[in-house]
Protein backbone atom coordinates (compact mmCIF):
# COMPACT_ATOMS: atom_id res chain seq x y z
CA UNK A 1 0.00 0.00 0.00
CA UNK A 2 1.32 3.34 -0.71
CA UNK A 3 1.69 6.52 1.66
CA UNK A 4 -0.43 8.02 0.02
CA UNK A 5 -3.51 5.51 0.11
CA UNK A 6 -2.98 5.39 3.97
CA UNK A 7 -2.82 9.14 4.56
CA UNK A 8 -5.63 9.13 2.29
CA UNK A 9 -8.13 7.14 4.54
CA UNK A 10 -7.16 8.92 7.57
CA UNK A 11 -8.24 12.27 5.96
CA UNK A 12 -11.18 10.91 4.51
CA UNK A 13 -12.34 9.44 8.18
CA UNK A 14 -11.37 12.75 9.37
CA UNK A 15 -13.38 14.78 7.21
CA UNK A 16 -16.44 12.13 7.88
CA UNK A 17 -16.78 11.89 11.67
CA UNK A 18 -15.97 15.58 11.98
CA UNK A 19 -19.77 16.10 11.88
CA UNK A 20 -20.60 14.19 14.80
CA UNK A 21 -17.39 14.06 17.04
CA UNK A 22 -15.82 17.67 16.51
CA UNK A 23 -12.49 16.37 17.34
CA UNK A 24 -10.58 18.27 14.74
CA UNK A 25 -10.38 22.26 14.34
CA UNK A 26 -8.52 21.45 10.78
CA UNK A 27 -7.86 18.91 8.61
CA UNK A 28 -5.17 19.40 6.57
CA UNK A 29 -5.27 17.53 3.46
CA UNK A 30 -3.11 19.77 1.13
CA UNK A 31 -0.04 19.28 3.27
CA UNK A 32 -0.71 15.83 4.16
CA UNK A 33 -0.81 14.35 1.12
CA UNK A 34 2.27 16.49 -0.65
CA UNK A 35 4.15 15.37 2.25
CA UNK A 36 2.84 11.45 1.51
CA UNK A 37 3.69 11.81 -1.83
CA UNK A 38 7.58 12.94 -1.35
CA UNK A 39 7.99 9.41 1.08
CA UNK A 40 6.19 7.32 -1.20
CA UNK A 41 9.29 8.83 -4.03
CA UNK A 42 11.88 8.19 -1.73
CA UNK A 43 13.76 5.32 0.07
CA UNK A 44 14.83 6.13 3.31
CA UNK A 45 14.03 3.48 5.71
CA UNK A 46 12.10 5.67 8.36
CA UNK A 47 10.58 4.72 11.96
CA UNK A 48 7.68 6.30 11.37
CA UNK A 49 7.16 6.39 7.33
CA UNK A 50 3.80 7.01 6.54
CA UNK A 51 2.17 7.06 10.08
CA UNK A 52 -0.83 9.60 10.56
CA UNK A 53 -0.54 11.62 13.61
CA UNK A 54 -3.08 14.16 14.77
CA UNK A 55 -1.88 17.02 16.73
CA UNK A 56 -3.53 19.49 19.53
CA UNK A 57 -3.83 23.46 18.12
CA UNK A 58 -1.29 24.41 20.50
CA UNK A 59 0.94 22.68 19.46
CA UNK A 60 2.93 25.28 16.50
CA UNK A 61 2.71 23.65 13.05
CA UNK A 62 4.43 25.75 10.37
CA UNK A 63 1.88 26.69 7.68
CA UNK A 64 -1.17 25.13 9.49
CA UNK A 65 -3.66 27.13 12.05
CA UNK A 66 -2.57 26.94 15.45
CA UNK A 67 -5.54 28.49 17.21
CA UNK A 68 -5.16 26.95 20.91
CA UNK A 69 -9.13 26.50 20.87
CA UNK A 70 -9.45 30.13 21.14
CA UNK A 71 -10.95 33.24 19.37
CA UNK A 72 -8.19 35.39 20.65
CA UNK A 73 -5.91 33.09 18.19
CA UNK A 74 -8.43 32.35 15.56
CA UNK A 75 -6.57 32.21 11.74
CA UNK A 76 -3.32 32.43 13.81
CA UNK A 77 -0.67 30.97 11.90
CA UNK A 78 3.10 29.60 13.49
CA UNK A 79 5.80 30.54 11.59
CA UNK A 80 7.66 27.58 12.38
CA UNK A 81 7.25 24.22 13.70
CA UNK A 82 7.49 22.94 17.05
CA UNK A 83 10.48 20.61 18.07
CA UNK A 84 8.41 17.41 18.39
CA UNK A 85 6.72 18.29 14.77
CA UNK A 86 9.99 18.74 13.21
CA UNK A 87 11.10 15.13 14.82
CA UNK A 88 8.23 13.86 13.57
CA UNK A 89 8.11 14.88 10.13
CA UNK A 90 11.95 13.73 9.96
CA UNK A 91 11.10 10.36 11.00
CA UNK A 92 8.37 10.19 8.08
CA UNK A 93 5.44 10.85 10.15
CA UNK A 94 2.81 12.92 8.58
CA UNK A 95 0.20 15.51 10.51
CA UNK A 96 -3.09 14.74 8.82
CA UNK A 97 -4.86 17.69 11.34
CA UNK A 98 -4.88 20.20 14.13
CA UNK A 99 -7.47 18.88 17.13
CA UNK A 100 -9.63 20.55 19.26
CA UNK A 101 -9.07 21.34 22.47
CA UNK A 102 -10.44 23.61 25.78
CA UNK A 103 -8.89 26.79 25.49
CA UNK A 104 -5.30 27.38 25.98
CA UNK A 105 -5.73 24.23 27.78
CA UNK A 106 -8.22 25.14 30.30
CA UNK A 107 -10.32 22.42 30.90
CA UNK A 108 -11.00 18.61 31.49
CA UNK A 109 -14.09 18.80 29.66
CA UNK A 110 -13.34 20.04 25.85
CA UNK A 111 -16.48 22.28 26.87
CA UNK A 112 -14.32 25.60 26.89
CA UNK A 113 -13.22 25.49 23.72
CA UNK A 114 -14.24 28.04 21.61
CA UNK A 115 -15.47 26.01 18.49
CA UNK A 116 -17.66 24.00 20.59
CA UNK A 117 -17.33 20.92 22.37
CA UNK A 118 -15.94 17.32 21.48
CA UNK A 119 -17.78 14.45 21.68
CA UNK A 120 -17.01 11.15 23.20
CA UNK A 121 -17.51 8.44 20.49
CA UNK A 122 -18.37 5.84 22.96
CA UNK A 123 -21.51 8.21 23.83
CA UNK A 124 -22.35 11.66 22.25
CA UNK A 125 -24.15 13.25 25.21
CA UNK A 126 -20.75 12.71 27.16
CA UNK A 127 -17.60 14.92 27.67
CA UNK A 128 -14.25 13.28 26.22
CA UNK A 129 -12.01 14.78 28.59
CA UNK A 130 -9.71 17.28 28.62
CA UNK A 131 -7.97 19.65 27.36
CA UNK A 132 -6.86 17.69 24.73
CA UNK A 133 -10.45 15.89 24.05
CA UNK A 134 -9.54 16.21 20.28
CA UNK A 135 -6.52 14.29 20.27
CA UNK A 136 -7.93 11.97 22.28
CA UNK A 137 -11.36 11.25 20.41
CA UNK A 138 -9.01 11.60 16.83
CA UNK A 139 -7.28 8.32 18.41
CA UNK A 140 -10.40 6.80 20.43
CA UNK A 141 -12.33 6.77 16.96
CA UNK A 142 -9.99 5.28 14.60
CA UNK A 143 -8.81 8.22 12.57
CA UNK A 144 -5.20 8.00 13.78
CA UNK A 145 -3.33 5.57 15.94
CA UNK A 146 -1.42 8.57 17.73
CA UNK A 147 -1.61 11.84 18.41
CA UNK A 148 -0.11 14.67 20.11
CA UNK A 149 -1.40 16.61 23.13
CA UNK A 150 -0.56 18.56 26.16
CA UNK A 151 -0.01 18.13 30.16
CA UNK A 152 -0.13 20.44 32.66
CA UNK A 153 -2.35 18.65 35.09
CA UNK A 154 -3.46 15.46 33.39
CA UNK A 155 -4.83 17.47 30.24
CA UNK A 156 -3.56 13.82 28.35
CA UNK A 157 -4.35 10.64 30.64
CA UNK A 158 -7.95 12.22 31.65
CA UNK A 159 -9.30 12.23 28.38
CA UNK A 160 -7.41 8.90 27.53
CA UNK A 161 -9.30 7.49 30.35
CA UNK A 162 -12.05 8.72 29.09
CA UNK A 163 -12.03 7.62 25.63
CA UNK A 164 -10.51 4.01 26.15
CA UNK A 165 -6.89 4.82 25.10
CA UNK A 166 -3.44 5.10 26.18
CA UNK A 167 -1.93 8.07 27.54
CA UNK A 168 1.01 9.18 28.21
CA UNK A 169 2.68 12.17 30.55
CA UNK A 170 6.81 11.86 30.52
CA UNK A 171 9.14 13.50 33.27
CA UNK A 172 9.49 17.10 32.84
CA UNK A 173 12.14 18.00 30.28
CA UNK A 174 12.03 14.56 28.26
CA UNK A 175 10.47 16.45 25.27
CA UNK A 176 10.71 19.68 24.30
CA UNK A 177 8.13 22.31 25.29
CA UNK A 178 9.76 24.13 21.78
CA UNK A 179 6.63 25.64 19.92
CA UNK A 180 4.18 24.29 22.91
CA UNK A 181 2.05 27.55 23.46
CA UNK A 182 2.91 28.28 26.81
CA UNK A 183 0.24 27.60 29.95
CA UNK A 184 1.87 27.23 32.92
CA UNK A 185 5.50 27.09 31.51
CA UNK A 186 6.48 25.03 34.98
CA UNK A 187 3.98 22.35 34.39
CA UNK A 188 3.58 21.78 30.89
CA UNK A 189 4.59 19.09 28.98
CA UNK A 190 3.83 17.42 25.30
CA UNK A 191 2.02 14.36 25.76
CA UNK A 192 1.08 11.24 23.55
CA UNK A 193 -2.30 9.23 22.93
CA UNK A 194 -1.70 5.92 21.20
CA UNK A 195 -4.08 3.32 20.54
CA UNK A 196 -1.37 1.11 21.88
CA UNK A 197 1.32 1.37 24.17
CA UNK A 198 3.54 0.35 21.35
CA UNK A 199 2.19 3.11 19.44
CA UNK A 200 3.33 5.58 21.80
CA UNK A 201 6.60 4.15 23.11
CA UNK A 202 7.58 4.46 19.28
CA UNK A 203 6.59 8.31 18.99
CA UNK A 204 7.96 9.07 22.31
CA UNK A 205 11.45 7.21 21.36
CA UNK A 206 11.33 10.01 18.47
CA UNK A 207 10.32 12.94 20.07
CA UNK A 208 12.35 13.02 23.38
CA UNK A 209 15.45 14.44 24.26
CA UNK A 210 17.61 17.50 24.59
CA UNK A 211 16.62 20.49 22.63
CA UNK A 212 18.94 23.54 22.35
CA UNK A 213 15.60 25.64 21.84
CA UNK A 214 14.35 24.72 25.60
CA UNK A 215 16.47 25.59 28.26
CA UNK A 216 14.07 23.22 30.75
CA UNK A 217 14.65 20.16 28.81
CA UNK A 218 16.88 17.96 29.93
CA UNK A 219 20.08 16.21 28.76
CA UNK A 220 19.24 12.55 29.64
CA UNK A 221 19.95 9.35 27.96
CA UNK A 222 17.12 8.45 25.63
CA UNK A 223 16.43 4.76 25.84
CA UNK A 224 14.96 2.32 23.20
CA UNK A 225 11.29 2.08 24.35
CA UNK A 226 10.48 -0.42 21.93
CA UNK A 227 13.09 -2.54 22.98
CA UNK A 228 12.10 -3.08 26.60
CA UNK A 229 8.49 -2.67 25.78
CA UNK A 230 8.14 -6.58 26.46
CA UNK A 231 10.44 -7.49 29.15
CA UNK A 232 9.22 -9.68 31.85
CA UNK A 233 7.75 -7.46 34.72
CA UNK A 234 7.78 -9.65 37.33
CA UNK A 235 9.67 -8.85 40.36
CA UNK A 236 8.40 -5.63 39.60
CA UNK A 237 7.31 -3.82 42.39
CA UNK A 238 3.76 -1.76 42.40
CA UNK A 239 2.75 0.63 45.20
CA UNK A 240 -1.03 1.11 46.18
CA UNK A 241 -1.64 4.44 48.20
CA UNK A 242 -4.67 2.92 49.70
CA UNK A 243 -5.56 6.45 51.31
CA UNK A 244 -5.91 7.82 47.96
CA UNK A 245 -9.05 4.97 46.78
CA UNK A 246 -11.68 6.71 49.25
CA UNK A 247 -13.87 9.97 48.84
CA UNK A 248 -15.30 11.39 45.60
CA UNK A 249 -14.01 8.02 43.66
CA UNK A 250 -16.84 6.66 42.10
CA UNK A 251 -17.43 3.17 43.22
CA UNK A 252 -17.00 0.75 39.33
CA UNK A 253 -13.84 2.89 38.71
CA UNK A 254 -12.59 1.48 42.15
CA UNK A 255 -13.52 -2.00 41.59
CA UNK A 256 -12.12 -1.78 38.00
CA UNK A 257 -8.98 -0.46 39.15
CA UNK A 258 -8.52 -2.94 42.47
CA UNK A 259 -9.15 -5.49 39.88
CA UNK A 260 -6.35 -4.31 38.03
CA UNK A 261 -4.39 -4.48 40.87
CA UNK A 262 -4.72 -8.27 41.10
CA UNK A 263 -4.33 -8.87 37.58
CA UNK A 264 -0.47 -7.21 38.10
CA UNK A 265 -0.04 -9.56 40.41
CA UNK A 266 -0.97 -12.41 38.28
CA UNK A 267 1.45 -11.39 35.84
CA UNK A 268 4.31 -11.79 38.66
CA UNK A 269 4.31 -8.11 40.11
CA UNK A 270 4.49 -7.66 43.76
CA UNK A 271 2.26 -5.20 45.65
CA UNK A 272 3.26 -2.98 48.47
CA UNK A 273 1.67 -0.34 50.19
CA UNK A 274 2.90 3.34 50.16
CA UNK A 275 1.65 6.93 51.18
CA UNK A 276 1.37 9.83 49.11
CA UNK A 277 0.71 12.02 52.35
CA UNK A 278 0.24 15.24 50.57
CA UNK A 279 -1.69 14.59 47.34
CA UNK A 280 -4.63 15.44 49.17
CA UNK A 281 -3.43 19.05 48.72
CA UNK A 282 -2.67 18.58 44.84
CA UNK A 283 -5.92 20.36 43.25
CA UNK A 284 -5.66 23.37 45.73
CA UNK A 285 -1.49 23.39 45.02
CA UNK A 286 -1.93 23.01 41.23
CA UNK A 287 -4.81 25.85 40.50
CA UNK A 288 -2.88 28.29 42.64
CA UNK A 289 0.52 27.82 40.69
CA UNK A 290 -1.05 26.88 37.21
CA UNK A 291 -3.31 30.22 37.30
CA UNK A 292 -0.41 32.89 38.65
CA UNK A 293 1.90 31.27 35.34
CA UNK A 294 -1.36 31.65 33.31
CA UNK A 295 -1.48 35.14 34.22
CA UNK A 296 1.79 36.12 33.36
CA UNK A 297 2.03 33.95 29.92
CA UNK A 298 -1.13 35.20 28.45
CA UNK A 299 -0.55 38.89 28.85
CA UNK A 300 1.25 38.58 25.38
CA UNK A 301 -2.48 38.02 23.81
CA UNK A 302 -2.69 42.03 23.71
CA UNK A 303 -4.16 42.37 20.15
CA UNK A 304 -0.83 43.68 18.70
CA UNK A 305 1.33 40.90 18.32
CA UNK A 306 -0.96 37.98 17.69
CA UNK A 307 -3.92 37.29 16.17
CA UNK A 308 -7.33 38.74 17.11
CA UNK A 309 -7.68 42.66 17.68
CA UNK A 310 -11.41 43.87 18.71
CA UNK A 311 -12.41 46.38 16.06
CA UNK A 312 -13.85 50.28 16.80
CA UNK A 313 -11.66 51.67 19.70
CA UNK A 314 -10.14 54.81 19.96
CA UNK A 315 -6.78 54.69 22.10
CA UNK A 316 -4.38 51.63 22.70
CA UNK A 317 -5.58 51.09 26.59
CA UNK A 318 -9.33 50.28 25.23
CA UNK A 319 -7.75 48.31 22.22
CA UNK A 320 -6.22 46.08 24.86
CA UNK A 321 -9.08 45.82 27.00
CA UNK A 322 -12.01 44.96 24.20
CA UNK A 323 -9.57 42.71 22.82
CA UNK A 324 -8.85 40.52 25.52
CA UNK A 325 -12.78 40.88 26.47
CA UNK A 326 -13.99 39.81 23.52
CA UNK A 327 -11.61 37.14 22.38
CA UNK A 328 -10.61 35.62 25.66
CA UNK A 329 -13.73 33.05 27.02
CA UNK A 330 -14.67 32.80 30.49
CA UNK A 331 -12.35 30.25 32.17
CA UNK A 332 -9.29 31.65 30.45
CA UNK A 333 -10.34 34.98 32.07
CA UNK A 334 -11.28 33.59 35.59
CA UNK A 335 -7.67 31.79 35.21
CA UNK A 336 -6.09 35.40 34.44
CA UNK A 337 -8.09 36.88 37.45
CA UNK A 338 -7.17 33.99 39.95
CA UNK A 339 -3.20 34.08 38.86
CA UNK A 340 -3.23 37.42 39.12
CA UNK A 341 -4.49 38.03 42.47
CA UNK A 342 -2.46 35.45 43.94
CA UNK A 343 0.74 36.95 42.64
CA UNK A 344 -0.60 40.58 43.91
CA UNK A 345 1.59 42.08 46.44
CA UNK A 346 -0.82 41.08 49.67
CA UNK A 347 -1.66 37.44 49.21
CA UNK A 348 1.60 36.76 47.67
CA UNK A 349 3.08 34.56 50.44
CA UNK A 350 -0.07 33.48 51.78
CA UNK A 351 -1.14 31.93 48.20
CA UNK A 352 2.03 31.73 46.03
CA UNK A 353 4.47 30.83 48.05
CA UNK A 354 2.75 28.51 49.94
CA UNK A 355 1.88 26.61 47.24
CA UNK A 356 5.19 26.62 45.92
CA UNK A 357 6.47 25.03 49.45
CA UNK A 358 3.82 22.49 49.06
CA UNK A 359 4.73 21.33 45.36
CA UNK A 360 8.31 20.37 47.50
CA UNK A 361 6.13 18.24 49.60
CA UNK A 362 4.39 16.86 46.89
CA UNK A 363 7.95 15.91 45.30
CA UNK A 364 9.42 14.65 48.09
CA UNK A 365 6.21 12.14 48.91
CA UNK A 366 7.13 10.62 45.05
CA UNK A 367 10.62 10.91 45.98
CA UNK A 368 9.91 8.33 49.40
CA UNK A 369 7.73 6.58 47.26
CA UNK A 370 10.14 5.26 44.89
CA UNK A 371 12.47 4.51 47.65
CA UNK A 372 10.00 1.40 48.13
CA UNK A 373 8.26 0.83 44.44
CA UNK A 374 8.84 1.42 40.42
CA UNK A 375 5.28 2.79 39.80
CA UNK A 376 1.99 3.49 41.88
CA UNK A 377 -0.98 2.73 40.67
CA UNK A 378 -4.16 4.90 40.69
CA UNK A 379 -7.36 5.21 38.78
CA UNK A 380 -7.09 8.51 36.23
CA UNK A 381 -9.93 10.37 36.77
CA UNK A 382 -12.49 9.57 39.84
CA UNK A 383 -15.53 8.74 37.21
CA UNK A 384 -16.07 7.98 34.08
CA UNK A 385 -17.19 10.46 30.77
CA UNK A 386 -19.98 12.79 32.18
CA UNK A 387 -22.57 14.49 30.12
CA UNK A 388 -21.52 17.45 28.39
CA UNK A 389 -23.18 20.73 30.39
CA UNK A 390 -23.37 18.24 33.82
CA UNK A 391 -20.24 20.35 35.08
CA UNK A 392 -19.37 23.07 33.10
CA UNK A 393 -21.57 26.12 34.85
CA UNK A 394 -19.48 24.63 38.48
CA UNK A 395 -15.56 25.17 38.32
CA UNK A 396 -14.89 23.67 41.35
CA UNK A 397 -16.47 20.20 40.34
CA UNK A 398 -14.68 20.19 37.26
CA UNK A 399 -11.19 21.24 38.63
CA UNK A 400 -12.14 17.78 41.22
CA UNK A 401 -11.70 15.76 38.09
CA UNK A 402 -7.60 16.14 38.03
CA UNK A 403 -7.66 14.80 41.50
CA UNK A 404 -5.38 12.42 40.57
CA UNK A 405 -3.01 13.48 37.77
CA UNK A 406 -1.86 16.86 38.59
CA UNK A 407 0.47 15.93 41.27
CA UNK A 408 2.63 13.87 38.47
CA UNK A 409 2.57 17.47 37.02
CA UNK A 410 3.74 19.02 40.45
CA UNK A 411 6.84 16.61 41.03
CA UNK A 412 7.83 16.44 37.05
CA UNK A 413 7.63 12.56 37.22
CA UNK A 414 6.21 10.77 34.36
CA UNK A 415 2.78 8.50 34.09
CA UNK A 416 0.71 6.89 31.92
CA UNK A 417 -2.94 6.00 31.76
CA UNK A 418 -4.22 2.77 30.33
CA UNK A 419 -7.63 1.42 29.84
CA UNK A 420 -8.62 -1.44 32.73
CA UNK A 421 -12.55 -2.24 32.20
CA UNK A 422 -15.69 -0.94 31.01
CA UNK A 423 -18.37 0.97 33.29
CA UNK A 424 -21.88 -0.97 33.56
CA UNK A 425 -22.84 2.10 31.00
CA UNK A 426 -20.48 0.98 28.66
CA UNK A 427 -17.92 3.27 29.32
CA UNK A 428 -14.58 3.04 29.69
CA UNK A 429 -12.51 3.28 33.03
CA UNK A 430 -8.63 3.83 33.22
CA UNK A 431 -5.72 2.83 35.57
CA UNK A 432 -2.49 5.31 35.95
CA UNK A 433 0.90 3.80 36.74
CA UNK A 434 3.31 6.66 38.04
CA UNK A 435 6.80 6.34 37.69
CA UNK A 436 10.09 7.89 39.10
CA UNK A 437 12.05 10.43 37.21
CA UNK A 438 13.18 9.35 33.71
CA UNK A 439 11.75 5.60 34.12
CA UNK A 440 9.69 6.00 31.48
CA UNK A 441 10.33 2.72 30.15
CA UNK A 442 9.62 1.19 33.07
CA UNK A 443 6.03 2.95 32.62
CA UNK A 444 5.89 1.86 28.72
CA UNK A 445 6.43 -2.10 30.22
CA UNK A 446 4.30 -2.69 32.70
CA UNK A 447 1.30 -0.95 30.70
CA UNK A 448 2.23 -3.04 27.54
CA UNK A 449 2.19 -6.04 29.50
CA UNK A 450 -0.94 -4.94 31.43
CA UNK A 451 -2.60 -4.38 27.82
CA UNK A 452 -1.53 -7.77 26.29
CA UNK A 453 -2.73 -9.69 28.96
CA UNK A 454 -6.05 -7.61 29.51
CA UNK A 455 -6.94 -6.08 26.37
CA UNK A 456 -9.75 -3.91 26.73
CA UNK A 457 -12.18 -5.42 24.43
CA UNK A 458 -14.51 -3.04 23.17
CA UNK A 459 -14.56 -0.12 20.81
CA UNK A 460 -16.40 2.84 21.32
CA UNK A 461 -19.62 2.95 19.06
CA UNK A 462 -18.26 5.38 16.32
CA UNK A 463 -14.94 4.04 15.25
CA UNK A 464 -14.02 4.41 11.72
CA UNK A 465 -13.24 1.40 9.40
N1 LIG B 1 -7.77 20.08 33.71
C1 LIG B 1 -6.61 20.79 34.12
C2 LIG B 1 -6.84 22.27 33.98
O1 LIG B 1 -7.92 22.62 33.65
C3 LIG B 1 -5.42 20.33 33.35
C4 LIG B 1 -5.24 21.01 32.07
C5 LIG B 1 -4.03 20.55 31.33
O2 LIG B 1 -3.38 19.58 31.69
N2 LIG B 1 -3.70 21.30 30.30
O3 LIG B 1 -6.01 23.08 34.19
Amino acid sequence: MTIRTIIEKALNNAVKLNPQLNSFLSIENEHALAQADTLDAGTDDLSLKGFPIAVKDNICTKGMQTTCGSRILQNYQAHFNATAIEKLNAAGAIVVGKTNMDEFAMGSSNESSAFGPVKNPWDITRVPGGSSGGSAVAVASGVVRAALGSETGGSVRQPASLCGIVGFKPTYGRISRYGLVAFASSLDNIGIFGQTVRDTAGVLGVIAGRDERDSTSANVDVPDYLAEINNEISGKLIGVPHALFGEGLDSEVRASVEQSIENFKNLGAEIVDIELPHAKYGIAVYYIIATAEASSNLARYDGVRYGFRAEETAALREMYFKTREEGFGEEVKRRIMLGTYVLSSGYYDAYYAKAQKVRSLVKQDYEHAFTKCDAIITPTSPSVAFKLGEKSRDPLAMYLNDVYTVSANLAGVPAISVPCGISSEGLPIGLQLTGNFWSENTLLNLASRYEEHFPLGAKPKIFAE
